[in-house]
């Protein structure tokens, strides 16, 4: 079965989306952090004027729920007292993701730096198109969805690459703006005009890349980020991606600052006493589970994705090592990615399928959740 198409456009701090539990914003943190303050300032505007529920993003975005169009206004001035939101959708328009532990002024940083300020100049892109900088010691980013890849060669250039393409081309601070906007043009210019292409490894299914920009290998030095300790810090997920506020208010009020990382991962200070609402190893059988928003949060859903969620983790059937998708329809926002089982909901029963996606055929169809558990066992 074909991926059901996205809508056209994104909600930002800027431009709210009405869903099922009144309007919703996206903050996509600035070089994907928030310090301890606007985190707690977050929190706060969350539950005066939302309804106190924000959810993680697969892209490590925010957004904050439950807001009515009396209180959006108030939300908006809120955020931007703390630089969270600009007078301009600018910074929105750009889709970045870090690698996680990227040093402060290090070359990614700087490198994103370029990019936030270049994004003005940037032809007009698919609203999904987006940007991964992973030219740390080590490359984290390699399975998250982007359409361009900053990253290393073997003797440490930085390279340019095409998602979709194995190899891709050397650039240099001096030269990195010009390069990117050179590979943005490239991709604008090479579009099917009726019927455009909205990823980039989409356009290389249907184009070569010209020999230029396809010279050199990546680095292969690969890593996976999960929960624990790492890099002195402490690494956490939020079961189901769905955070509260009093829950996001803990973790500023114990960590300078937090960073929105993949893997619906957090990056904090260490706590010794984080409670256990949150996910601190790999081996919480939670973190196997990736839940959509579903009812009531999506007017799409005919499930209440989290509400299963969170019964099934506490019923044992979770088996470690497989993961787990329950998507609210077969549209699959939360992941993009196969998963070993796929539950997704259908005018309010479930379907099952096993190692696909939400909108592939199902395996059982329109089950009660009696028998969907049964089917689990
Ligand atoms: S997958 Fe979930 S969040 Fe996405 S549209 Fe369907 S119900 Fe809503």
């Amino acid at each position: 079965m074909n991926k059901p198409s996205a809508k056209g456009w994104c909600p930002s701090t800027l431009i709210p989306m009405k869903s099922g539990d009144g309007l919703l914003i996206r903050i996509k943190p600035p070089f994907s952090r928030l310090t301890s303050r606007q985190a707690q300032k977050i929190a706060i505007l969350s539950e005066r004027y939302g309804n106190g529920f924000l959810d993680i993003t697969n892209r490590a975005n925010l957004q904050i729920r439950g807001l009515s169009q009396n209180t959006y206004p108030l939300m908006l001035k809120g955020l931007q007292d703390i630089g969270i939101s600009g007078k301009n959708d600018v910074p929105d328009r750009i889709n970045l993701v870090l690698c996680p532990f990227i040093p402060y002024q290090s070359i990614g940083w700087r490198c994103a730096k370029m990019l936030y300020d270049a994004a003005g100049d940037f032809p007009n892109l698919p609203v999904k198109f987006g940007f991964a900088i992973d030219c740390g010691r080590k490359r984290y980013l390699s399975g998250i969805s982007a359409d361009i890849r900053i990253e290393r060669d073997n003797s440490n250039k930085l390279l340019i690459r095409f998602d979709g393409c194995k190899k891709g081309f050397v650039s240099s601070e001096k030269t990195f703006k010009s390069d990117i906007l050179e590979a943005l043009n490239w991709f604008s210019s090479s579009q099917n005009k009726k019927l455009p292409y909205e990823r980039m490894h989409q356009l290389l299914m249907n184009i070569d890349v010209p020999d230029i920009y396809a010279k050199t290998k990546p680095q292969e030095n690969k890593k996976s980020l999960n929960p624990g300790f790492e890099e002195d810090r402490q690494v956490i997920s939020i079961p189901f991606g769905q955070l509260k506020a009093n829950q996001l208010l803990q973790l500023a009020d114990n960590s300078q600052e937090i960073i929105f990382t993949i893997n619906r991962c957090l990056i904090i200070d260490k706590i010794p006493k984080l409670s256990g609402e949150f996910i601190k190893t790999k081996n919480d059988l939670r973190y196997n589970v990736t839940a959509c928003t579903g009812m009531p949060g999506c007017a799409s859903a005919s499930i209440d994705t989290k509400r299963l969620a969170l019964k099934l983790s506490e019923s044992e059937l979770i088996q470690f090592g497989k993961s787990y998708h329950l998507s609210g329809c077969k549209k699959g926002c939360a992941l993009q990615t196969k998963s070993d089982i796929c539950i997704v909901g259908e005018n309010g029963s479930y379907n099952l399928l096993e190692n696909g996606f939400a909108w592939d055929e199902p395996k059982h169809a329109s089950l009660s959740e009696v028998a969907l558990f049964n089917k689990l066992v």
